[in-house]
């Protein structure tokens, strides 16, 4: 029997298309909610973590099974209907705590915190996901297994729950009434992804939003109060690497500074910046926040777009082939695609090491294709192979020839 293909692969068209009509709509209605860099950057998020996910989400399932198999009390129906909606109800109810925590504890937000790096609001924003949150995350599903969710019925349920949340990531629809009350909506998570004062550590809910009402944590968007998105201590950059380790390089520095083991794990479970300068203890000023952003050429932010079609083309292939290679080959392809969208985000910024890295990385790309393709898991035809050569060798001579010299300088430019 063949493998069950992951559902993402028939995600991927419908999140690109869904995409591209958002940007079509704010470009008619002249709204200023996409920025390419910063898109891009998104979008790279969401393919890393879906490279992470391949491996890490698959120990995490494997401990759900586990409790499943020897803690169940009882065992779910899968041919029933109530079982399967109190199933989703049950796991929006854990991906709440989970979320919350998310926020309210250090170690938790390290992972948490690239959903909430970009400091635009659109469709790309939902796919900016971690890399990092199939680490922790299981902990809290674990109930689900204890009280006899089968395991299929749980990864059906949190993808629907998953899938759920993709439309809400938009400034496009305004306020929908009653529906801002009961579900998670554009409106309330909005909120959730604002940095003013009032929206910080509200609005966690996956599909309903009645757990934050109950729970106390709900506040409504307000008028003539625009949102600004984005953290108080920012990203500021399009590194899909660092953007996934920038806290956990925070924690460990504080980590450091403490003394004696309690202190040290009380540093990760605290909330984040409880242990030292906490940004969002400050006012906000929205009117003096800059977003972040460089000053990439039309050249480069084709090239980079281009990159990015190849990459989804790749990410789509890798997880056709997953189950049928090897770990070196499944290695050995993610790291080219890390490294390729890690170049992507030097580039962006226009920092010398992006070009050098990309071009180091169309060099390896094109000599393996040559003489070792199975590094890559793919039993590739002769034309193929030399397509994929000569095509590494025209994006080497452009890159080389055509796009601008880097520079590390930077800039912030005014909030448009
Ligand atoms: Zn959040
Ligand atoms: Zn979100």
């Amino acid at each position: 029997m063949s493998e069950p293909l992951n559902p993402i692969v028939y995600a991927i068209p419908v999140f690109l298309a869904t995409i591209l009509i958002e940007a079509g709509f704010a470009w008619w209605r002249k709204a200023k909610v996409f920025d390419l860099a910063d898109s891009l950057t998104s979008l790279h998020f969401g393919v890393m973590s879906q490279l992470a996910g391949a491996v890490t989400k698959f120990a995490a399932f494997g401990i759900y099974v586990l409790v499943f198999d020897h803690l169940r009390v009882t065992t779910w129906s899968m041919n029933s209907l109530v079982a399967w909606t109190a199933a989703l109800i049950l796991y929006d109810f854990c991906y709440y705590w989970l979320h919350r925590m998310g926020h309210e504890v250090g170690v938790l937000w390290a992972a948490h915190v690239v959903h909430h790096s970009s400091e635009y609001y659109n469709l790309t924003t939902a796919l900016r996901q971690t890399s990092s949150g199939a680490l922790l995350g299981w902990i809290f599903y674990l109930p689900m297994a204890v009280m006899g969710v089968p395991p299929l019925m749980f990864v059906t349920v949190g993808l629907i729950d998953l899938l759920y949340q993709y439309w809400v990531h938009t400034e496009l629809v305004g306020r929908l009434g009653p529906l801002d009350r009961i579900l998670v909506t554009p409106s309330n998570h909005r909120v959730h992804h604002g940095q003013n004062d009032y929206c910080i550590d509200r609005n966690y809910g996956g599909i309903l939003i009645l757990w934050d009402r109950l729970f106390g944590t709900f506040v409504e968007e307000r008028e003539g109060e625009p949102v600004v998105y984005g953290v108080r201590k920012p990203l500021a950059s399009y590194n899909p690497i660092w953007g996934n380790l920038h806290f956990y390089s925070d924690l460990w520095d504080a980590v450091k500074r403490e003394r004696g083991l309690f202190a040290k794990l009380g540093v990760l479970l605290a909330p984040p910046g409880g242990w030292g300068h906490d940004p969002t203890k400050d006012g906000f000023d929205p009117q003096a926040f800059k977003r972040y952003a460089t000053a990439p050429t039309p050249a480069t932010l084709a090239y980079v777009v281009f990159q990015y079609a190849l990459i989804n083309i790749e990410l789509v292939l890798l997880l056709i082939a997953l189950p049928r290679m090897s770990s070196v080959e499944a290695t050995c392809d993610g790291l080219f695609m890390v490294a390729t969208m890690t170049a992507q985000g030097g580039l962006l910024e226009g920092r010398i090491w992006g070009k050098r890295l990309e071009q180091a990385r169309l060099f390896i790309g094109a000599g393996c294709a040559a003489f070792a393709p199975s590094l890559f898991g793919f039993d590739a035809p002769p034309m193929a192979r030399a397509g994929f050569v000569a095509l590494a060798l025209v994006c080497l001579t452009w890159l080389t020839t055509r796009l601008p010299a880097a520079s590390s300088s930077r800039a912030r430019t005014a909030n448009a």
